[in-house]
């Protein structure tokens, strides 16, 4: 019988690795990131990557033949565990968001032309992307409803659609837009991915979006959510990601695996706000104790272990069911995690900030940015409501209403069956009486 939670010693000690590495090496750069500026950033980030290339490390979400490592998602999710205690760390393992998952979409539906022109540039960082299907005038929650179109003109499509909150879109040199094209068509047959050059005219990047997270007006910042308007935007045939009409199922073969690296790098934030919580609760002295001998602070720290551990364990089950039966059966789990790994980062980073009290809510400590970060993650790649939903409707499935509506587990028409079940038994123990 299978049943292993242990991770095999050679792939173990790449972790450790990893840990020691993004800890002293990826950490104390977050520090001086405004004084690096974006040009600092990349000079520093060099060695390390060169380090990481050297590990076999680089880009592993990727195909051997593409450059990458072909890690399996339980792998993947263990790495993404420690990348995501640092928002720079995945920028040293060519596995940043958004261009790790546009490289997936490119390396899964690219033509050998696109991927010489895109993949391989991007895997190099040579060239930065963006996805760029979410509208301000539609809901990005059911993505049936998009209205940017591309219409065919001649050999050419001619793209025009509002999009916002399109991650990097103001520093990309090529974004990957989602647009309908054919109206007609069953609902998620209906849109297509085409590749759209930055400097293709038309493409009118007009802000980066401030937000929670970057609360502050600015250009051209890495970590930017662009809003574009593509007007009268005309690119060529080969533009086409994928076939005509498969938009939304190359974007779902995206989706999946990047909501479980996703929910593992939410662990390795709320990890090191745990971290700073259990420090804490150590030294501060008030009312008589250090807030460890408070015992509202040791429920934190117990809860926060619990659902640490539970949401840990859900996520790798989901990663390992979908290296061992695939996407498909895998999708409930992954919606499990999505909502649930949200929610324990929000708590734990909320805890650990109320344990600092005006030092947490500083930025003095990165608690605060955490916890802006917290808040978008029930938001992006599908809002809880519709994850739980979906999850509802999965589970649902497996259930009918009882006959004349009378619960399974009425006890008076289950003890009259039973009557009925036991009729002999019944009457001997009666009549011994
Ligand atoms: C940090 C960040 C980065 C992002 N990056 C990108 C990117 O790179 N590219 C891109 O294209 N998009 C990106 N997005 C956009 C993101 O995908 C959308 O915000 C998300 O899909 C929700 O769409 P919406 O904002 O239009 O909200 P809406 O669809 O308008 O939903 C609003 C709210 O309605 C409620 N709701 C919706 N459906 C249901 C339901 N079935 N039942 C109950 N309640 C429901 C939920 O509470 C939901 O939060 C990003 C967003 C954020 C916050």
């Amino acid at each position: 019988m299978a049943w292993d939670f242990s991770t095999e010693p050679q792939f173990q000690r790449q972790l450790d690795w990893m840990r020691g590495f993004v800890r002293e090496r990826v950490w104390p750069l977050e520090t001086v990131l405004d004084e690096l500026g974006p040009e600092g950033l990349e000079r520093a980030m060099a060695p390390l990557r060169d380090e990481v290339k050297a590990r076999d490390l680089w880009a592993a979400h990727l195909d051997p033949k593409l450059g990458g490592q072909g890690f399996g998602q339980v792998k993947l999710g263990l790495m993404h565990e420690i990348l995501g205690t640092s928002p720079i760390a995945p920028l040293a393992f060519g596995n940043a968001a958004p261009d790790s998952g546009n490289s997936e979409i490119l390396a899964i539906a690219g033509t050998p032309e696109q991927k010489e022109r895109y993949l391989y540039p991007l895997l190099e960082g040579d060239l930065k992307s963006a996805f760029s299907m979410t509208e301000p005038d539609t809901a990005g929650s059911d993505p049936t409803l998009l209205k940017t179109t591309a219409v065919r003109d001649g050999q050419e499509w001619v793209i025009n659609g509002h999009k916002w909150f399109s991650s990097n879109g103001s520093i990309a040199d090529f974004l990957i837009v989602m647009a309908v094209t054919d109206p007609d068509a069953r609902p998620h047959q209906r849109a297509s991915m085409l590749i759209v050059d930055a400097d293709t005219p038309g493409v009118n990047v007009l802000r980066d979006v401030a937000t929670m997270e970057h609360p502050w007006e600015g250009f051209g910042c890495y970590g930017n959510h662009a809003e574009i308007v593509y007007q009268d935007v005309r690119v060529p045939p080969d533009a086409l990601l994928g076939a005509e009409g498969a938009g939304f199922l190359i974007a779902q073969q995206r989706l999946y695996p990047g909501r479980i690296h996703h929910c593992m790098r939410w662990l390795g934030v709320a990890k090191r706000a745990f971290d700073m919580l259990c420090e804490r609760s150590l030294y501060r002295y008030a009312h008589g104790s250090t807030l460890s001998g408070h015992q509202t602070v040791q429920n934190w720290i117990a809860d926060s272990a619990a659902q640490l551990q539970a949401a840990r364990l859900m996520t790798l089950q989901a990663a390992w069911k979908m290296d061992t039966d695939g996407v498909a059966a895998a999708r409930q789990d992954i919606a499990l995690i999505k909502f649930y790994g949200a929610q324990v980062l929000h708590d734990v980073v909320d805890r650990a900030i109320q344990a600092h009290g005006a030092l947490g809510y500083s930025t003095d400590l990165p608690l605060e940015a955490m916890y802006r970060f917290a808040r978008a993650a029930r938001i992006y790649d599908g809002p809880d409501e519709v994850h739980r939903a979906s999850v509802a409707r999965q589970i649902l499935r497996g259930y009918e209403p009882p006959l004349g509506e009378v619960p399974s587990e009425h006890v008076p028409t289950r003890r009259e069956a039973a009557r009925q079940q036991f009729a002999d038994l019944l009457e001997s123990v009666t009549a011994n009486d």
